[in-house]
């Protein structure tokens, strides 16, 4: 099975993994995630209807959110989990058609029957919902808009996904704001439009950036807000000898929530990637097990996370649904989880490692 993903600039020679990804990103994987992007434009197209009079659900605006971030570029390379999601999805779909019909009668409105991806059905196999994820690619967006409509809804996905992760983790820490489900609501369901302008594309994209803004400045105030201001900060490049952990991405409450977890388990804690600017934070860096980050940036995950001797949690000691998901921050760490376990039955570091470059 082909793929095609030109979701970062990791792409292969700049054009697009079209077989397996340089991130390691699989073929099924990456159909079942356009897929997903297809089903959550349909939950827009009702909640932004119900918006318009008026009606909305943080659940359904919730779903959204994560939806878009499980599709982010290093997020969640395990098919099986996106599934799920898109199964949950035709359910939050509906939910939002129920909201949506239901605010129509209460304002005395006949409520519109939106279609496309609102209309769209999951195949019963996961080799049909393959098939459907092919067909929501670029390829066939292409064949129905042409290159420069096409283009320019893919920057907006771009723009809409990386806003959802950044709004997923602001949320993690209680922070939220109702115009950014808003404006997602307003860009999926335009995106799920049969005929789009590109001025009108344009116009979306450029809001895409000024909403963007606003959620990093809610994700910078839920960050400083409760970890402190960063501050610059040496960080250990190479091994101390003992069990370990390995974490990724960018969430800092997950990270947060696996030192508490692991304190005085005698395990390491080393950062990877786009994780590394956690040690400069005081509310992060005062836990003495966070000790040093491992590896090099989040494209070579998939070597270095082999590479590496310690555990990680996917196993069912750590969260029964990470599968997939090794070192990368998108667990949602039970509280009291590890508390009297441990979760890392690999050795870790030898005596022979420290003083190595990790
Ligand atoms: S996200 Fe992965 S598969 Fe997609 S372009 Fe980047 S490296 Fe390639």
């Amino acid at each position: 099975m082909e793929m095609f993903c030109y979701q970062c600039e990791q792409t292969w020679a700049g054009r697009g993994c079209d077989k397996l990804g340089v991130c390691g990103k699989d073929p099924a994987t990456a159909a079942l995630q356009d897929l997903l992007v297809y089903a959550i434009k349909g939950i827009s197209q009702y909640a932004q209807r119900a918006r318009a009079i008026g009606a909305r659900e943080r659940d359904v605006d919730v779903f959204v959110i994560e939806g878009l971030f499980t599709t982010g570029t290093n997020v969640n390379f395990d098919p099986m989990r996106i599934e799920a999601m898109l199964r949950k999805a035709v359910a939050v779909r509906g939910k939002a058609q129920d909201m949506y019909e239901c605010a129509c009668r209460d304002a005395g409105i006949t409520p519109e029957e939106p279609i496309g991806p609102a209309r769209w059905q999951p195949a019963a196999t996961a080799m049909g919902l393959l098939n459907q994820g092919i067909n929501a690619g670029i390829f066939e967006r292409r064949k129905a808009f042409g290159d420069d409509l096409a283009g320019l809804q893919e920057m907006l996905t771009y723009g809409l996904k990386g806003m959802a992760a950044y709004a997923d983790h602001a949320l993690a820490l209680g922070k939220e704001d109702d115009t950014v489900y808003a404006f997602v609501h307003e860009a999926l369901n335009y995106l799920a439009q049969s005929d789009p302008t590109s001025d009108e594309l344009f116009a979306l994209n450029m809001k895409c950036g000024e909403t963007n803004l606003k959620v990093m400045e809610m994700l910078d105030a839920a960050h400083t807000g409760t970890y402190g201001h960063p501050v610059p900060t040496p960080v250990r490049i190479n091994a101390l000898k003992g069990k370990a952990i390995l974490v990724s991405g960018h969430d800092l409450k997950e990270l947060d929530e696996l030192l508490r977890q692991t304190k005085g388990l005698g395990i390491n804690v080393y950062t990877h990637g786009e994780m590394l600017p956690a040690h400069g934070y005081p509310g992060l860096k005062k836990h003495e097990h966070l000790v040093g980050n491992y590896g090099t940036a989040w494209q070579n995950q998939t070597l270095e996370f082999d590479a590496f001797p310690g555990g990680h949690p996917d196993d069912d000691q750590l969260h029964p649904a990470a599968a997939g998901e090794l070192y990368v921050t998108n667990f949602q760490y039970r509280a009291g989880r590890l508390a009297g376990r441990d979760p890392h039955p690999k050795p870790g570091f030898s005596a022979a490692d420290p003083g190595g470059t990790c």
